[in-house]
């Protein structure tokens, strides 16, 4: 088999490329990990213990040991996610380089048009957070119509375009003309049934949308890595996030029973029930800047989910509904080590600033104390699931994505990000994509 351009990975990312490429008279072929399909309900994130369409990868948040999962399946972590769609600001764009703004600004209208997030209504907890802080409340799109949700794969439809596209596809590792490490990528080597080695798919290009996880591996298993100048899984960033309870009543006085799903049982949520759309995880955000950061002037995103977890993820353990406070300008980095585990940023500076932030939260929604259940003195740490930079711009790949020193591979997800925008990652990765495609075009190595 063989195609003029192989595309790993039908996430957010691989579908966009794939879709342009095709566009522009490429013969692609798209190779997805994943299998089954994910559900089209909205406001579901299918990432609970019995899920189908997740990998989970090991990860390490200071002592605590911990599993992200990352969607698997047409639509990668875009088909499980919550799905909000919040674009960078052009300042966070300056450090990527001198011609990102103006990239990432065409990126992202082509990916608008083809997405078209919309807004949501306010729900009571954002409604009641947002009264606490008069002024700062910004309202973030979805990927959703009605009671479905729209992933890449479904907007930018690569199928309808003419790529051909192969689920149940795991690419181990690349493919190197002759044999020689780091020179000419000619194709990638595909994972049997047992998980050994199989199948090899000759392309005169490969690109790699695998994810910031699923990237790093391929490139780790294809040999390179430090020993050939290349600091993959180096310096990750995510935004850590610390989740506050919302003791029992007291969002100002409305029930803290989850919003628009019905409350079946104590115990038992009913994400995985069918029937109606699920609210929106984030209709809201609250973004504040924390001080006493000097010149840093770390900025948080306070996050009134709408219900808690386990009703909206099926199998999650019954929980409280929370509010997520999150750093969006974190000092730290973490690293994918050699062994695929995932060490979360664990800083210490970045801590104490999201504990200041969640006494601050905390004291706004609750001044007469009744928050005191909250936690806000010992927040518990958390994730936002927004891990990036694995194999950055100007370290990894160039600015057109392609893996430095090598032909023939490119990067083109949340991978090579040179610096996390203050903003969920989603639409980034899209506008982002977009703007590597017409690179890709641009050379037509077809
Ligand atoms: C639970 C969760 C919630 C999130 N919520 C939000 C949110 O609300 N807003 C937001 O902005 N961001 C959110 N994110 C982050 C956002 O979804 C990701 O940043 C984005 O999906 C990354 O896109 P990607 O194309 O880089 O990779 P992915 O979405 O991870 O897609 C990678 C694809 O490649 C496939 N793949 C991986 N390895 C291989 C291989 N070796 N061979 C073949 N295929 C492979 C995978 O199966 C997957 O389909 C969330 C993430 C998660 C996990």
């Amino acid at each position: 088999m063989r195609a003029d351009v192989v595309v790993v990975g039908a996430g957010p990312a691989g579908a966009v490329m794939a879709r342009r490429l095709v566009e522009a008279g490429a013969d692609v072929l798209l190779l997805e990990s994943g299998e089954h399909a994910a559900s089209p309900r909205a406001g579901l994130l299918d990432v609970g213990p019995g899920s189908r369409v997740v990998s989970r990868h090991r990860a390490r948040l200071g002592e605590t040991e911990l599993e992200l999962p990352r969607g698997r399946t047409l639509g990668g972590s875009g088909a499980v996610n919550g799905g909000y769609c919040t674009p960078a600001r052009p300042r966070d764009l300056e450090a990527w380089g001198p011609d990102w703004p103006r990239r990432y600004a065409t990126g992202l209208a082509r990916a608008a048009e083809r997405l078209r997030p919309g807004l949501a209504p306010m729900g009571p907890v954002a409604a009641r957070v947002a009264a606490a802080f008069p002024g700062r409340v910004a309202a973030i799109a979805q990927a959703r119509r009605g009671g479905r949700r729209v992933t890449a794969f479904d907007a930018w439809d690569p199928p309808g375009a003419g790529v051909r596209v192969r689920t149940g596809a795991h690419v181990t590792r690349v493919r190197w003309a002759r044999g020689v490490v780091g020179g000419r990528c000619d194709g990638v080597v595909l994972a049997g049934p047992g998980g050994d080695d199989d199948e090899e798919i000759a392309a005169r290009e490969v690109i790699l949308c695998a994810g910031s996880i699923g990237s790093a591996a391929v490139l780790r298993a294809s040999g390179l890595g430090p020993g050939t100048g290349h600091p993959v899984g180096d310096r990750v960033q995510e935004h850590p996030e610390v989740l506050l309870d919302v003791p029992g009543g007291v969002v100002g006085g409305l029930s803290t029973a989850p919003a628009g799903a019905a409350d079946t049982s104590a115990g038992g949520g009913d994400a995985a029930a069918g029937g109606d759309a699920l609210p929106p995880l984030l209709s809201h955000v609250i973004r504040l800047e924390v001080p006493g950061g000097g010149a840093h002037r770390p900025e948080v995103e306070v996050r009134p989910y709408a219900a808690a977890m386990h009703r909206l993820i099926p199998g999650a353990a019954p929980g409280p509904l929370r509010i997520g406070i999150a750093l969006m300008n974190p000092v730290g980095h973490g690293r994918i080590a050699a062994d695929g585990t995932v060490w979360l940023p664990d800083d210490p500076h970045d801590a104490a600033v999201l504990t200041t932030a969640a006494g601050i939260v905390a004291e706004r929604l609750w001044p007469d104390g009744a928050g005191a259940g909250a936690g806000a003195d010992r927040p518990l740490p958390s994730t936002s699931q927004h891990l990036s930079g694995s194999a950055r711009i100007g370290e990894v790949v160039d600015e057109a994505g392609r893996v430095l020193g090598v032909a023939g591979l490119r990067v083109a997800d949340a991978s090579v990000f040179p610096v996390l925008p203050r903003c969920g990652p989603y639409y980034s990765v899209l506008a982002v994509a977009e703007a590597l495609a017409a690179e890709v075009i641009a050379e037509r190595p077809w």
